[in-house]
């Protein structure tokens, strides 16, 4: 029997038995009283391992970067965002839906980054014909791309020499944080905080490499999580006993942290299994998300390959690239199945591994 590997994102996770022992063993209360222990200790967590002052728990980083952007903006101010960050482009629209807060889309540079001269001239002079440019907002990792520190630095210090707040888009910070402490010969946590300390907010998904099944959370000054507060009320409001959930992301941060490299690992595996096929451009992964292309006459192939790798139970997305994402759930022998199926599709033989 063929194995099922799911590629399609790090979202698949089922919680490891020692995640569910820790939520099983959590202690509960009401979070919307706020005194849901589970949940307290986590936001302190969270919020102390990043350098910030508070922490907001909410149930996905769509409901994080609402609450953020809504916190930073009035209606009428805008905040300015890559064309494909998730906070423009994956969130239907919500800062402008229920926000009134417009957003302003920079084209991304092959690194990821957003041009610093492009953020300059997107800055609006105060005048009644613009809106009121209010924040920048960046994502790290950005499909899988680490942004260079350098270049976070000096993006955060213009976007506050300009008054703009910033705000990242952190779901997979802790990706991030590895790759970086990999390149640097660092720790991994010392490098997330690093990262962090360039925004005035942060928002973090467990949901994705960490491998908790739910959960997000929004960092930032006491001041700015009590409005954000107030925002996740309007956005539908907070859980009652969700300490189970919060002890899951605590469990994470326990254990699944420095753990993300062996991902990083199986992506680059996955990769080199894919070089020199005809017809396929592979990027190299910088973390755990692996982008193919399809060109030349297999350029129309990509729904084609999708079936054929579904009828060999993996799956992935194609929804702009082929995209294969690994994580917590896969092994090296999924990874290898993966490469030879599609090896198979384009009638490529084996290379060996190196
Ligand atoms: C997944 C993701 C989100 C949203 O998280 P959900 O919990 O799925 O709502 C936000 N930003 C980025 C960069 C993500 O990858």
């Amino acid at each position: 029997m063929t194995r099922k590997v799911d590629l399609r994102s790090d979202t698949v996770t089922q919680p490891t038995a020692g995640m569910c022992a820790a939520m099983a063993a959590a202690p509960l209360g009401d979070d919307v009283f706020g005194d849901d222990p589970s949940v307290n200790a986590l936001q302190d967590r969270i919020a102390a391992l990043l350098g910030f002052e508070a922490a907001l728990f909410v149930p996905t980083g769509t409901q994080s970067n609402l609450c953020a952007i809504l916190a930073h903006c009035q209606r009428g101010d805008e905040y300015i965002v890559g064309q494909m960050q998730h906070c423009y482009r994956w969130e239907g629209g919500g800062a402008a839906v229920l926000g009134s807060v417009q957003p302003q889309p920079l084209n991304h540079q092959a690194d990821g980054t957003l041009a610093l001269a492009d953020i300059e001239a997107a800055v609006k002079p105060d005048d009644p014909h613009f809106a009121r440019s209010r924040l920048l907002a960046l994502e790290n990792t950005l499909g899988g791309k680490l942004l260079p520190m350098a270049y976070i630095e000096q993006a955060t210090e213009l976007a506050r020499r300009q008054g703009l707040a910033r705000h990242l888009d952190g779901a997979r910070l802790f990706n991030a944080a590895v790759a970086q402490a990999g390149l640097l010969g660092t720790e991994a946590r010392a490098e997330a905080r690093r990262i962090a300390g360039c925004f005035d907010s942060v928002s973090v998904c467990f949901s994705k490499g960490l491998g908790a099944p739910v959960g997000s959370a929004l960092c930032g000054s006491a001041e700015f999580i009590a409005r954000a507060r107030r925002i996740r009320k309007m956005a539908g409001g907070a859980m009652r006993q969700a300490g189970g959930l919060a002890a899951a992301a605590s469990y994470a941060l326990d254990h699944h942290v420095e753990r993300l490299a062996d991902d990083h690992a199986l992506a680059r595996r996955l990769a080199h299994g894919l070089a020199g096929i005809e017809g396929l451009q592979v990027e190299a992964p910088h973390t755990n998300i692996v982008f193919v292309d399809l060109t030349g006459a297999a350029r129309e192939q990509s729904a084609a390959l999708l079936k054929h790798l579904a009828g060999q139970g993996i799956q992935a997305t194609g929804l702009y690239r082929l995209r294969f994402v690994t994580h917590l759930d896969v092994d090296s022998a999924g990874v290898d199945q993966a490469v030879a199926a599609i090896r198979q599709f384009f009638n490529a033989k084996q290379l060996s591994h190196a």
